[in-house]
């Protein structure tokens, strides 16, 4: 983790995006150790969000996690010209994008970028993450109930087929850097023995109750910078994503305390903890304050060694983001995604 070694603004309402913390990638790149979420969900219309993404800029963010399903690329793409507008360059900013399950065919996969890069207004992206590793789709807003017919569990073979597309992006320029999403280690073991441009970020569920330490180590041990998804315990998600079992980052006693002795929501105690870490956090938000506390928490780290080792003791192994949705019709359990007993479900 390196910071620039300009001093932190004056200026209350906004933050010095130069004292953003950054991650260096194998690359060199320099990629700001908070992005910030854009997936609207059921609650933040396209509108909402991408006037967040605007004023989030003006606030200091420079990195957006954006997704072609997330249906709001273009309206995204607009205010990140005003943005560019406003004085800001491309190369202070960085923007990913995701490519959808449905588009995992080897003819799809360019016209997919290059859709993405067209709404987002970009002649490259930053970074480009496959989303799930099945090109198992599901319509938008179903109930987790859904099961597609021709749903399928991981064939290695496939998603190199796809991941050979992905490189050609990288070496037509059309994206900077390739990685992954929703992985394992048993699969990441495959790509990572059959790539030939590695993946640079795994994005991967990670907040105090689903810390993942055997993935999070595995990727870190080989230079795959974590890009932490529902650093918060994506406390807005919708009903349908809700089991009785989940449990609540933001209530929990260990960061409720951290946070009334610091005068920061709990919110800002995940963020703090996730950069710390050494996963690059991308909240979602769209109230200012909210996204404002949440960018100062990354520069403004104020965690004792024995706050990071309480948290480190909060980990409930608890899930949020399943994803049932994408289960295969003789699957038995939302588990069988995540290969939990260390083997890929065979086809
Ligand atoms: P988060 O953990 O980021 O939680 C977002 C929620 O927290 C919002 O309801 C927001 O409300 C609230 N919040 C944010 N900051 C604060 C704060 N300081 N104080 C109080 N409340 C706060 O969950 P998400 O699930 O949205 O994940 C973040 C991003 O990760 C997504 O937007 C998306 O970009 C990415 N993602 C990627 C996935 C993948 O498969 N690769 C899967 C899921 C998410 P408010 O707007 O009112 O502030």
């Amino acid at each position: 983790m390196n910071r620039d070694s300009s001093p932190p603004p004056p200026a209350a309402d906004r933050v010095d995006p130069k004292s953003v913390p950054v991650k260096i990638l194998d690359s060199g790149a320099r990629m700001p150790a908070i992005g910030l979420g854009t997936f609207g969900s059921d609650h933040a219309h396209g509108e909402t969000v991408a006037q967040a993404v605007l004023d989030a800029a003006a606030v200091g963010y420079r990195h957006f996690d954006c997704a072609s399903v997330y249906g709001n690329e273009r309206l995204i793409g607009e205010a990140l010209r005003s943005v560019r507008e406003s004085g800001v360059s491309r190369d202070q900013l960085w923007v990913t994008s995701k490519l959808w399950n449905d588009r995992h065919g080897e003819q799809d996969v360019r016209r997919s970028c290059e859709q993405s890069l067209a709404d987002l207004g970009l002649d490259y992206l930053d970074l480009y993450l496959i989303h799930w590793p099945f090109p198992n789709y599901h319509p938008p807003g179903c109930d987790v109930t859904a099961r597609q017919p021709d749903a399928r569990p991981y064939i290695h073979d496939a998603y190199m087929k796809t991941w050979r597309q992905m490189e050609r992006l990288v070496y037509e320029c059309l994206v900077r850097h390739i990685g992954t999403s929703n992985m394992t280690i048993p699969k990441l073991e495959l790509v990572l023995r059959d790539a030939r441009i590695r993946p640079a970020c795994n994005e991967m569920e990670l907040h105090p109750h689903f810390q993942q330490p055997e993935l999070f180590r595995y990727v870190v041990d080989r230079g795959i910078v974590p890009i932490g998804y529902s650093p918060i315990g994506s406390p807005g998600r919708p009903d349908r994503d809700r089991t009785p079992d989940d449990t609540v980052d933001v209530e929990d006693p260990v960061i409720v305390a951290i946070a009334r002795r610091l005068g920061v929501h709990p919110a800002v105690v995940c963020v703090m903890w996730a950069v710390r870490r050494g996963q690059v956090p991308i909240p979602f938000s769209v109230r200012r304050a909210n996204y404002l506390a949440n960018l100062r928490g990354a520069v403004d780290d104020r965690l004792t060694d024995s706050d990071m080792a309480a948290i480190a003791a909060v980990d409930r192994n608890c899930r949020l983001i399943k994803g049932q949705v994408f289960l295969w019709k003789d699957g038995q359990s939302w588990e069988d995604l995540w290969d939990v007993d260390g083997e890929i479900t065979p086809p």
